[in-house]
């Protein structure tokens, strides 16, 4: 991976996942870099529809599968 991948750019760049509300699809390596990018802020989870990964923001938002 290139200096020049910065986290932001992995996200704006990746592809969208329909049944998560068209979160960006990422792959473990991708998701690992924002998270630490994040300081905490974010947290990652595994996409229940495919084999990538997603983010959210624990304080803003809930992946609607998740709610009890
Ligand atoms: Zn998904």
């Amino acid at each position: 991976m290139k200096h020049m991948d910065l986290p932001d750019m992995i996200y704006s760049n990746a592809s969208r996942c329909a049944k998560c509300r068209g979160r960006a699809l990422l792959p473990k390596r991708a998701v690992d870099r924002l998270v630490d990018a994040s300081r905490g802020q974010l947290v990652l989870f595994h996409c229940p529809e495919s084999a990538g990964w997603h983010v959210w923001v624990p304080n803003s938002e809930r992946p609607h599968f998740l709610l009890n």
